[in-house]
């Protein structure tokens, strides 16, 4: 709490995530896999323009219209595929709507058995579209706890995303702020060479 503590007073609220709808928010989750999100937005907007953003127009599309559609965010062949997977997931479920009353560790199990759907990206889509207080982890979260001493860093995902919820109150908001925070600490400070002078966590790191 005190990292989150120090983030929060240095940063600000970070208003996570970027999307409007939770529909919006998980294909965000898909197609922001392997690329900055700026990416994603110019393939999200594309997807508005045709007039094709809903479960039933994506599925409808041929594959290569959506591939086309969606180049912006890269690996736009694997995503469409993936983006339809999940428009199929979600058809099959009923929709979106009976996903949201699902219990988390159902929903999470069954997002993980889609396609394409790896734990971060399922966590993503139960954090930020369901606020389930599920602590997401990405390779950000692992280097800065690493150099602050708090992890190994080359723990599981089960083991880091378990650790930190048992070492935090179950609350959705906070978890929300939390990841928002550990993604906006990398980018200003703590990038893969870090930029330590100034930095609002230097107190209690292990590097300078
Ligand atoms: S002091 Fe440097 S290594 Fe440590 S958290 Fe800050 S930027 Fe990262």
């Amino acid at each position: 709490m005190a990292v989150f503590q120090t983030m929060l007073k240095t940063y600000g609220s970070q208003g996570w995530w970027p999307g409007e709808t939770a529909f919006e928010v998980m294909v965000g989750a898909i197609l922001t896999q392997n690329t900055a999100w700026p990416n994603v937005e110019k393939a999200i907007s594309n997807l508005k323009r045709a007039g094709v953003f809903s479960a039933v127009s994506l599925l409808d599309m041929p594959h290569e219209a959506l591939a086309k559609l969606i180049r912006p965010s890269g690996y736009f062949n694997i995503k469409a595929d993936r983006l339809q997977q999940f428009c199929h997931f979600l058809q099959e479920q009923g929709g979106v709507e009976i996903l949201g009353n699902m219990e988390t560790t159902r929903l999470r199990k069954l997002l993980l058995g889609v396609k394409g759907v790896g734990p971060e990206t399922a966590d993503d889509m139960l954090l930020y579209a369901f606020q389930r207080p599920v602590f997401v982890i990405d390779a950000y979260t692992r280097r800065i706890f690493s150099r602050l001493g708090m992890v190994s860093g080359d723990e599981s995902y089960e083991v880091l995303r378990m650790g930190f919820e048992s070492a935090l109150e179950a609350d959705a908001v906070l978890f929300n702020e939390y990841h928002a925070l550990i993604v906006r600490h990398a980018k200003a400070f703590c990038s893969k060479k870090p930029k330590c002078a100034g930095c609002p966590l230097a107190a209690r790191c292990t590097i300078p």
